[in-house]
């Protein structure tokens, strides 16, 4: 199982966020706590945020806010990554390092957060027997146009898919997760730790694999693992949603 995390508070950078604290996911690539399949997530790793819009007239819509930074490679190894994560910031990050599931090639295509419509999205688990399912996967998911991730060699692009799919008709971001995540687990069994960023909000579905929250006035971190020893981090019950914004953080079951 990969590892994930995700960030909305005021400005921190990616070094902050994914390499400075002790058991940070950089840490946990090589020495995960909570893993129960793998003891590594060396097959990639990638991070997306929203940067802050730029001064002055003809500022972008939000959607063209998100930027992307992805990798094949171990994330300990990328000498680039971390000259780069010192100096960006962002309120809004959702990282991930990444265990491919066997079967799946290690490329930078199948790095997560998947991106589409201005939201980021990662996958942490497996669609169990996906051959077997991937049929009728293809057929709910429908048109992939704009979601050119959905387009990746790995099962979580057709979990991807069927999220997006759910936003698209208008469901909040949450939901959206919550319909996919209930949608796929009634195809194939497996583990759907899921979670996503549109800017202003987090949501997150716990299906099967470990989540923790840590929440303040200031800020929310909602990650697989802790990223250090704050007694503050809240484990998550398995089969919940949990979404935060400006206005607090909701937790309810699936
Ligand atoms: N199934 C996904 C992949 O292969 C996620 C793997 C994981 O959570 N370890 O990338």
């Amino acid at each position: 199982m990969c590892r994930h995390l995700g960030y909305l508070g005021p400005p921190r950078t990616l070094h902050e966020l994914m390499c400075a604290p002790p058991h940070s996911l950089e840490h946990q690539s090589y020495a995960p706590l909570h893993n129960l399949h793998n003891t590594m997530n060396a097959d990639g790793f990638g991070v997306g945020w929203f940067a802050a819009p730029p001064r002055g007239e003809g500022r972008p819509p939000d959607g063209d806010r998100v930027r992307r930074f992805r990798r094949a490679q171990p994330i300990w190894t990328d000498v680039s990554f971390h000259e780069v994560a010192e100096v960006i910031e962002s309120s809004c990050v959702v990282a991930a390092i990444r265990s491919a599931t066997v079967g799946f090639p290690v490329d930078e295509s199948c790095a997560q957060p998947f991106r589409a419509d201005g939201r980021l999205f990662s996958h942490n688990g497996v669609i169990e027997g996906f051959a077997g399912v991937e049929t009728k996967l293809r057929e709910l998911a429908g048109d992939l146009a704009g979601m050119p991730d959905a387009r990746a060699p790995v099962d979580s692009a057709l979990l991807f898919a069927l999220t997006v799919r759910r936003w698209r008709a208008g469901r909040p971001l949450g939901e959206g997760l919550a319909d996919a995540v209930v949608a796929v687990s009634g195809l194939a069994p497996g583990r759907y730790n899921v979670l996503a960023a549109d800017g202003s909000t987090l949501a997150a579905t716990t299906w099967g694999d470990s989540l923790f929250v840590r929440s303040t006035d200031q800020e929310v971190v909602i990650a697989s693992e802790p990223y250090d020893d704050d007694p503050e981090w809240e484990r998550l019950p398995d089969r919940s949603l949990i979404v935060a914004d400006a206005s607090g953080v909701r937790i309810r079951p699936l």
